[in-house]
């Protein structure tokens, strides 16, 4: 690990090794979350027609008037006829505006009288919300590249869309590496800890958008993990290991991805925590040792990995990036870019960071809890001064 590179340098590497995935059709009730991979176009008008914004009276726009009743609109029912003078035509909220009428008189400012209903005065146009006010036929409504919200779900189906053609879901090989990890719900055995890595890690995956392919515990021997590794290789577009590696007698990671063709793409990421972190890519295959410490694995794959999901689906890698202003002092690492876990507040005009309330060690996973974002601060001596805008990565 002779030279350590900086962040931004690393992740420019993860980004460049991406080949996006291939498109697939995708159900409007599976969409939330994925990526969209076509420029989504309404082939209508939304609303399709001018309708009622009101439950009222269709009239032609006048002066105060009593108007015969003569038929009733309502969603989904237009009325049979057309409208003529002296006439009016009941309607409800979102009917079609009957042929001939200029206005819709609410209800309440009408007043029933024999055989009719008396109306105010009114304006041509009042209460019609006209046929594609809100999407005109023809119009981009949704783009490649957008992550698909509940509102983006509503407007493809606002312009009829069943199925929209999305980014393959990433598939993930995750393997966990290490003698003394046990599962939860296990007695833990002498030197054995949980393992809290294959729980944070896989939370990660889903939240990413990718799906968990592959997800097995290896123990700290050279033959299991390469058969290990092997397998994941095959089985999945992005592999990602915790733990093993290091330089230590019983790290193995390193060894057994350059055996199986892994091309070393960088090794080391002048960063705190997670400065052991490993990329490397075999064919299209990305595959990534992250530290076995368990901040620096959350760190690292958000850091790291979570890019590289993003780009594989089309979506911006940097989506997640924006600044904020540090609310306390923040003591600087002399060498090493920090990402200092933060909690944001909205203040005047930009987010407040700051740190979650005690230690931030590598091994201090529950500094991560409560945190909305990874403050990056920038190596040097002292601190970086309260006031001072950082570049955060939102969590
Ligand atoms: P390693 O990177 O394998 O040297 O591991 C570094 C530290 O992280 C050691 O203290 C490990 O016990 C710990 N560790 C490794 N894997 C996990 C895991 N899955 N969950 C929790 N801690 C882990
Ligand atoms: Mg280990």
């Amino acid at each position: 690990m002779a030279d350590l590179i900086a962040i931004a340098e690393a992740r420019r590497r993860v980004v460049d090794a991406v080949r996006p995935l291939p498109a697939e059709p995708v159900a409007l009730v599976d969409g939330l979350g994925r990526v969209l991979a076509e420029d989504v176009r309404s082939g209508i008008d939304v609303p399709p027609f001018d309708s009622s914004a009101m439950d009222g009276y269709a009239v032609i726009a006048g002066p105060a008037a009593e108007l015969e009743v003569v038929a009733e609109a309502r969603a989904g029912h237009p009325a049979q006829v057309a409208l003529g003078p002296g006439a009016a035509i009941e309607i409800s909220t979102g009917a079609a505006v009957p042929e001939g009428a200029t206005a819709v008189i609410p209800v309440e400012r009408t007043e029933p009288v024999e055989g009719g209903v008396r109306v105010p005065a009114t304006e041509p146009g009042a209460n019609i919300r006209r046929a594609g006010e809100d999407i005109g036929a023809g119009a981009v409504v949704l783009h490649s590249g957008d992550t698909l919200s509940a509102a983006a779900l509503g407007v493809a189906a606002s312009v009829g869309r069943a199925e929209l053609a999305c980014a393959r879901r990433p598939r993930v090989a995750l393997l966990v590496t290490g003698d003394e990890l046990t599962e939860p719900g296990l007695p833990l055995p002498p030197g054995g800890i949980y393992s809290s890595n294959a729980f944070a890690l896989m939370a990660q995956v889903e939240r990413a958008g990718a799906e968990l392919a592959v997800k097995e515990h290896v123990p700290d021997s050279a033959d299991a993990t390469r058969a290990a590794l092997a397998g994941a290789l095959d089985a999945a577009d992005v592999v990602v290991v915790s733990g093993g590696v290091s330089v230590g007698p019983h790290d193995h990671v390193k060894a057994a991805f350059a055996d199986l063709g892994a091309e070393e793409r960088f090794w080391g990421v002048s960063l705190r925590p997670g400065k052991p972190v490993w990329f490397g890519t075999r064919g299209d295959t990305l595959a990534f040792g992250l530290p076995g410490n368990p901040v620096s694995a959350m760190v690292t794959f958000q850091l790291f990995v979570r890019p590289a999901l993003a780009a594989l689906q089309g979506a911006d890698p940097s989506a997640t990036r924006t600044s904020a202003v540090l609310e306390q002092p923040v003591a600087r690492n002399r060498r090493r870019e920090q990402a200092v876990r933060v909690r944001l507040r909205a203040g005047d005009g930009a987010w407040g960071a700051s740190p979650t309330k005690g230690a931030q060690g590598s091994h201090v996973l529950t500094s991560m809890l409560g945190a909305d974002a990874l403050a990056l601060i920038a190596p040097g001596e002292g601190e970086a001064p309260a006031g001072e805008r950082v570049e955060v990565e939102l969590l």
